[in-house]
Order: C-alpha cells, then sequence, then structure tokens
C-alpha cells in the first residue's frame, strides 16, 4: 500500500509533509515503514510529552477506555472532576473548561475575556491585545488573535477586535490600550510558531503590573509552552506572574486531544450554564490521560528537563554554522547558517527527526528522553549545521 499516494489523493492538501511515515514507536524513537529508526526531537509538535507508547500513560488510558469511553457533559465523570481539580491545585487557578485543541482553549479564553470586558467596564470593552509573531490557532477568532498576517490574508474577514503589539514593546501595548476599549492581552511566555522566542522578564512584570492598573486580564496561550516544557509546570511560573487565564493543549493529553481553559480568581464565576460547551470536552479518557502526565511532571522531572536543556544550549550555542539559540526548558530555536529545512532532511537521513519554527530549527523533545538518544541525536544535529 502506497500510504503517500493515497494521502496526497484523499487528505486535503493544507499540510507540507516530510517523505516519512510513521508506524511505531517507544519512547523517543520512532520507525518508518521500512523500520528505520529515528530519534524523535519533535513530538508531534510538543503532544507525546513522555514519547511514544509509554507504558504507565498507556495503562493509564487503555484503564479508562476499557471502562467509559465517553459520557458528554449533561453528566458528571469523575476523570474530569478531578483533572480540574488537579489543574486548580497546582497552578492556583479556579477552574477549568475542557476543549479538545489549542485553537478551542483560546477561543474560550478569549469569550471570557469579552464577557468580562462587558461586565466590568461597557459592552464596547471588547478588543485583545496580542503581539506581532504570535500563534494562537486556526479557527476565525483565534487567527485573528494571531499576529501574522501570512496566516490572515486567504481567509478574509476574520472576527473583529484583535489589536497588535510588538513583542517587549510596553510603548505600543499603552497606545494600544489608550486607543482602543479593551478587555486583555494575550501573550506566549515563549513564541513558539513565531520562531522560539521568550518574551523578556522585565516586559512581563510590567504587563501585570500595567494590567492590574487597568483592569486588563491577562491570558497565557500556554498550548506549547505548557505541562512541563518549559522547565516549569507552566511557562508563566518561569516569570514570576500569575495570567488570570490560561490556556493548555498540545503536551497535556501526552497524545490525546484535550485543551484546557484555566480561570483565575477575577473571571471563574464568568462562564455560566449554557454560555459555552463542547460535546467532546472533558472526554474521560483524553482527562485519564491528562492526569497520567500531570502527576508524573515533578520536581525531579522538571529538573531534569532544565538540566537536558542546559544541555542542549551548551552544545549548540557558538557552535558551527549556528547563528543563535533559543528558547526556554525543552523548546528550542536554532537559527542556522544553511537552510532550515536542508538541515532537516540531513538528520532525517542520519535518523533525527526535527521541525521548524519560521526559519529555525526547533527542537520539542519528550520530557523524559533518555540522555544517550538525545546526545546522539545534537550530534547529528552539530554536523549538519556545520556542514
Ligand atoms: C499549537 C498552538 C495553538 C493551536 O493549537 P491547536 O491544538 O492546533 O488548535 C495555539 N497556540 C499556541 C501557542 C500553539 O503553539
Amino acid at each position: 500500500m502506497d500510504i503517500k499516494a493515497i494521502d496526497k489523493e484523499y487528505v486535503a492538501s493544507t499540510y507540507a509533509r516530510f517523505p516519512l511515515s510513521i508506524c511505531a514507536g517507544k519512547g523517543s524513537l520512532v520507525y518508518d515503514e521500512n523500520g528505520k529508526e529515528y530519534i524523535d526531537l519533535g513530538t508531534g509538535i510538543a503532544v507525546n510529552s513522555f514519547g511514544v507508547a509509554d507504558e504507565s500513560w498507556v495503562a493509564a488510558v487503555s484503564e479508562q477506555l476499557s471502562k467509559l469511553q465517553h459520557t458528554s457533559n449533561l453528566y458528571y465523570s469523575e476523570p474530569c472532576a478531578t483533572l480540574a481539580k488537579e489543574l486548580c491545585t497546582r497552578t492556583g487557578m479556579k477552574k477549568v473548561f475542557f476543549s479538545n485543541s489549542g485553537a478551542e482553549a483560546n477561543e474560550c479564553a478569549i469569550k471570557v475575556a469579552r464577557k468580562y470586558g462587558e461586565l466590568t467596564k461597557s459592552a464596547e470593552h471588547t478588543t485583545i491585545i496580542t503581539l506581532k509573531d504570535s500563534f494562537h490557532g486556526r479557527t476565525l477568532t483565534t487567527l485573528a488573535a494571531t499576529g501574522q498576517d501570512v496566516f490572515h490574508k486567504d481567509f478574509l474577514p476574520l472576527t473583529d477586535g484583535f489589536v497588535y503589539a510588538a513583542a517587549n514593546s510596553t510603548e505600543d501595548v499603552e497606545r494600544l490600550a489608550a486607543d482602543n476599549k479593551c478587555c486583555a492581552v494575550m501573550f506566549e511566555v515563549v513564541q513558539g510558531e513565531g520562531g522560539v522566542l521568550p518574551l523578556k522578564p522585565e516586559f512581563l512584570t510590567w504587563l501585570r503590573d500595567f494590567a492590574d492598573k487597568n483592569d486588563l486580564l491577562l491570558i497565557a496561550d500556554e498550548v506549547q509552552t505548557g505541562n512541563g516544557r518549559t522547565g516549569e509546570l507552566y511557562g508563566y511560573m518561569n516569570f514570576g506572574i500569575t495570567p488570570d487565564i490560561v490556556s493548555t493543549a498540545k503536551g497535556l493529553g501526552g497524545g490525546l486531544p484535550i485543551g484546557a481553559t484555566m480561570l483565575g480568581d477575577k473571571v471563574k464565576d464568568i462562564l455560566q450554564a449554557g454560555m459555552h460547551g463542547s460535546t467532546f470536552g472533558g472526554n474521560p479518557v483524553c482527562c485519564a490521560g491528562a492526569l497520567n502526565i500531570l502527576s508524573r511532571i515533578d520536581d525531579e522531572l522538571l529538573a531534569d528537563v532544565k538540566k537536558k536543556s542546559k544541555y542542549i544550549f551548551d552544545e549548540l550555542t557558538g557552535a558551527k554554522g549556528v547563528k543563535s539559540v533559543t528558547g526556554l526548558g525543552l523548546m528550542i530555536g536554532i537559527e542556522c547558517e544553511r537552510p532550515a529545512s536542508d538541515i532537516i532532511n540531513e538528520c532525517m537521513d542520519n535518523g533525527v527527526l526535527v521541525i521548524k519554527a519560521k526559519q529555525k530549527i526547533r527542537l520539542l523533545p519528550a520530557l523524559n528522553i533518555d540522555f544517550e538518544q538525545l546526545k546522539k541525536a545534537i550530534k547529528i544535529l552539530k554536523e549538519a549545521c556545520a556542514k
């Protein structure tokens, strides 16, 4: 069976796929249809937090699957309630809305912010300031939130009510807040798709203070930075700030689709019965997967993430053919002298999977990647950069 030909003929052509079909894996190793082995430093874009076919996660998911796969939100269900409690306990947030993806988690955050603006200021206070080079999703509203024209141009008109500040620009935020009726500022603490660029700590501290003074909500889009990826449970925890709303998805389910919008004290009661919903949101199997993932993101694991991060930074910073290394934890962007796609292809030939962010190489390895496998993969990447 020619998987590539069938896919090309029948799957919508939205993805420029690599010429590789992944059939199976174990931990950070994945295999193609010919049995060729790869060390995976992409984890399905920061989704497979503990790699592929992780035993403890498979057991947790399988157990739930054989008990009950779905209830709908007409009824109570234990995994959903337990996961919400766990997320709140670990973050200090007060309530959680569950959905199925990052875009949906952000949609919920945006709805909550608009309603908050209406209730606390006026029905016109619906504008949200987001950052240039951000990425918040592919629905029409989260596209509008995304501060990159390339994503907008084919789908106009988008949802109204978003204005864009340059990342780290306090002047831009001040000006936009003065010129528009705003309810919130939304940001990624490390801009992932924008090129793996961390925001400046002093900008985030300033933003928290500015938001408090102007009664604006801070929405942290932790879809990519969340769930241990940056070396803390959530990315904002690296910066000593507390957002009012935290959205997350990607790595939370460890490979199953789940989105979560965590609501802080100011907004915990904004959503009332009937105002929002999702058929699959809070699905018991996805929640069981997420509970397993969260239970394993402890201090020891986070220290290990930081250690591996340091190793990668130390190896690549100043290495031949490497112009810059940016990021946080195990979310790393590498600007190279050679075109990123050449390096990606060469790594693939040599059994290492890396991905792209803008014109950079992006690394998003499993949080528990074996150190020897990581070393081997970085060596291969370094050789490709040096050519
Ligand atoms: C991936 C991503 C999204 C979109 O998530 P989907 O699950 O693809 O809808 C939103 N925000 C950020 C920061 C992301 O990295």
